[in-house]
Order: structure tokens, then C-alpha cells, then sequence
């Protein structure tokens, strides 16, 4: 028997999210006698997670200040609570998900308990849930655009924006255009940095920074609309969220989820350093292909994306540019774009419009403490470890 804690009667404010792709909602939740009740869900009568069947992605101990949960029977769900007198009361009802238990099965491996571990991970491995995945779910809009907004003027320290207003227009219609085709109600914020490399990032909060370099290097709106697809594909799995949770770990990432905002000043450093996994960008290219596709704007631009950068290292003398560096598999993946299917396309911009978005860095915004080269024929190297594309 379990008995009355002073949390009973009490319920937490969290975040829920039935799994990956399908967002977080904030929901309230109890413990009840059967188990973790989650009020709130899609206007929903409660879901109950009984206790025996929960796993946490980090123990509870009596320094728990939230709890991250998961359910064996609804693989891929999560539950974020930032409530330390929750995570206290949960340990008396589930104390399997205590670090004491933990201590114990691994302190004695012929334990039975080590085998339901072991199954545990298994079923947690075999339903993709990650820790780092989940959390950054689970992270409120508000700080994501937050960290989205830090990761943007840490890339762009130092260097202006570009802002002619034509050019601006014509990006924007374009912008508006994939997001309405990639059919998630996101709507994704491009800003094009005055910079001569060849680049674009995801960041957080659905923003996407292309530099002068990729404009300049484009010879149609189509491939600058493929690169652009591609990052919104990023944005779209929180793959940028997921890598600075990773980056700064569970903790630092809960702080975030519970509104602190210090201690972010150099997270757009851990962004660029980062580089996606071969599975992060296939899922990427998916999105972007359905994205054109939806958007009726031919593949081709990304194709020939593809093999532009490929022929850049070439002529680079095979030191490579950080684009194909950081993706040894740009062969595989210029292949999958290559065998999607056919059909009819417009051009992502016509020909005015493809104009203006090239001479967008003829007026710019904000300090310019980087001196910047003039523009290039062609672009130069990107920095190492800066590009995802
Ligand atoms: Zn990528």
C-alpha cells in the first residue's frame, strides 16, 4: 500500500507530447491510486499511466527538481513535469524510478530486476525515444523562438543583415510558400547573414539563417528554395533543439523548459559546432522532397545544390569545403533526390523576384565589425564545423 503523501491531493502543471512530429500541449497532472493521471490531452477524458509501468529518462532522487517520463505502452509518448514536490511524491508511489533502485540492480547484476532493465532499454531503444528528443519537445515555444533568437545573433555577431526590401519581399513570399507546403502550421523566420561563406542553419524556433555566399552561389530560386526546404525539414524534427539539449545536457536544457534564460549566451556556438547525424539529414531531405512537392517547385534546384558543392570540392583541390566535410554522405542522399518522382513545377520565384532576392545584401542592417570581403565570383570556404546543409 502506498501511502497519503502531502502532493495527493495536489496537481502540477506539464508537457505532454503523444510522440515525435506530433508537438507538445500543456497539460495538468495527478497522482491517483491507479497511476499518473494527465488531464487536459486533446480536450480528452484523462489518460492514466500506471506506476509499474513508467520509465524516467533520469532517476529520481530526493534532489529531483522534475521528472521526465515515458510509458511502455505508448511508445514515443512523453511527459515533462518541472514540479520537484511532483518528482518527490513520485518516488514514494514508483520507486523503481528512483536512483536507489537503479544503484541497487546494478549493484547486484543476478538480480531479476537487471533483466526487466534490460528489457526496458530495449523497448525504449526500439521505440526511438530519446531523452534529448523528448525534452526538446517539450520545450515551450516562447523558449525555443528564445534560443532561436540567441542562436541567430551569436551567428551573426558582428555581421549585418540583409535587408533591401525588395529582396526581403521576394524571400519572404518564398518562405511563406514552403512553410504553407510543409502543411505544420510552423511558420519559419529566414534571415540572410552578410556573409561570404556558402551556408544556411536551422536554428530553434522554426528561424533559418542562409548567408550572402549560398545566394550568390545559387543559379536559380529553385536551389535556394531546395536548401531552405531542407533546413525547414530540420526545423520541423526540432533537430537543432534536440542538439543543444544534447549540448548542454538534461539539466541545463530544464532550466530553459522552466523560463530561466541565463547561461544561454554562447548556445549559438554549440549549434554551429554541431553537425547532424546521416538519419538527421535523410529525414531532412524527406521533408524537404514533400515540401517542394507540395509547394510545386521542382527538385532539380536541390539536385543541382548538390552538385555544385560536390564540383566546388573538386576544384577545391580535394581538401574539401566544410558542406561535403561534414557530409560524407551527400552521394546517398544527391541519389534519393535524384529517384523522386516527377511532376509539374513552377519556378520558386520568377524572374524579378529571383532578382531582387539576389541583390537583398545591397542594403543591410546592424553592426559590421566583421570585415567583410567584397563579393566573390565564387564563395569561399565555409568556417570548419559551421555549415549544415
Ligand atoms: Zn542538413
Amino acid at each position: 500500500m502506498v501511502s497519503p503523501s502531502p502532493y495527493d491531493d495536489r496537481s502540477s502543471v506539464a508537457r505532454f507530447s503523444r510522440g515525435p512530429g506530433a508537438g507538445s500541449q500543456d497539460v495538468r497532472v495527478r497522482l491517483t491510486e491507479r497511476g499518473v493521471a494527465i488531464e487536459g490531452v486533446d480536450g480528452e477524458a484523462p489518460l492514466i499511466w500506471p506506476y509499474g509501468a513508467l520509465t524516467i529518462a533520469e532517476p529520481l532522487s530526493a534532489q529531483s527538481i522534475d521528472a521526465l517520463l515515458s510509458y511502455s505502452y505508448q511508445p514515443g509518448a512523453a511527459l515533462f513535469v518541472p514540479d520537484k514536490i511532483f518528482a518527490r511524491a513520485l518516488m514514494e508511489h514508483a520507486p523503481q524510478l528512483t536512483l536507489r533502485a537503479r544503484r541497487m540492480r546494478s549493484a547486484r547484476p543476478w538480480f531479476w530486476a537487471a533483466g526487466v532493465a534490460g528489457a526496458v532499454v530495449a523497448g525504449i531503444w526500439l521505440s526511438g525515444f530519446s531523452p534529448a528528443n523528448a525534452l526538446a519537445r517539450m520545450l515551450p515555444d516562447k523558449a525555443r523562438e528564445m534560443l532561436g533568437d540567441q542562436v541567430v545573433a551569436s551567428m551573426t555577431n558582428g555581421r549585418a543583415t540583409c535587408v533591401a526590401p525588395a529582396g526581403t519581399a521576394a524571400l519572404d513570399a518564398m518562405t511563406a510558400k514552403l512553410s504553407a507546403a510543409a502543411g505544420t502550421g510552423q511558420r519559419f523566420k529566414v534571415v540572410v547573414a552578410n556573409w561570404e561563406v556558402l551556408n544556411a542553419f536551422a536554428t530553434p524556433g522554426e528561424r533559418i539563417v542562409l548567408t550572402r555566399g549560398l545566394i550568390e552561389a545559387a543559379k536559380s530560386p529553385d536551389e535556394v528554395a531546395g536548401v531552405l526546404a531542407h533546413e525547414m525539414g530540420h526545423g520541423i524534427e526540432l533537430h537543432p533543439e534536440t542538439g543543444i539539449v544534447r549540448g548542454i545536457g538534461l539539466a541545463a536544457a530544464t532550466e530553459i523548459v522552466l523560463g530561466g534564460a541565463g547561461g544561454l549566451a554562447n548556445i549559438g556556438l554549440l549549434l554551429t559546432q554541431m553537425s547532424y547525424s546521416r538519419e538527421a539529414e535523410r529525414e531532412a531531405d524527406r521533408h524537404a522532397l514533400s515540401i517542394l512537392k507540395g509547394a510545386q517547385v521542382s527538385t532539380d534546384g536541390l539536385l543541382s545544390f548538390f552538385d555544385r558543392v560536390a564540383k566546388m570540392e573538386e576544384n577545391d583541390g580535394g581538401t574539401g569545403i566544410g558542406v561535403l566535410r561534414s557530409h560524407p554522405q551527400t552521394e546517398e542522399r544527391r541519389a534519393v533526390v535524384a529517384a523522386a518522382e516527377r511532376y509539374a513545377a513552377t519556378p520558386a520565384l520568377d524572374a524579378a523576384d529571383w532578382e531582387a532576392l539576389q541583390s537583398i545584401c545591397t542594403v543591410t542592417e546592424g553592426a559590421e565589425t566583421v570585415p567583410s570581403a567584397p563579393p566573390s565570383p565564387r564563395p569561399s570556404k565555409p568556417l570548419p564545423g559551421e555549415t549544415d546543409t
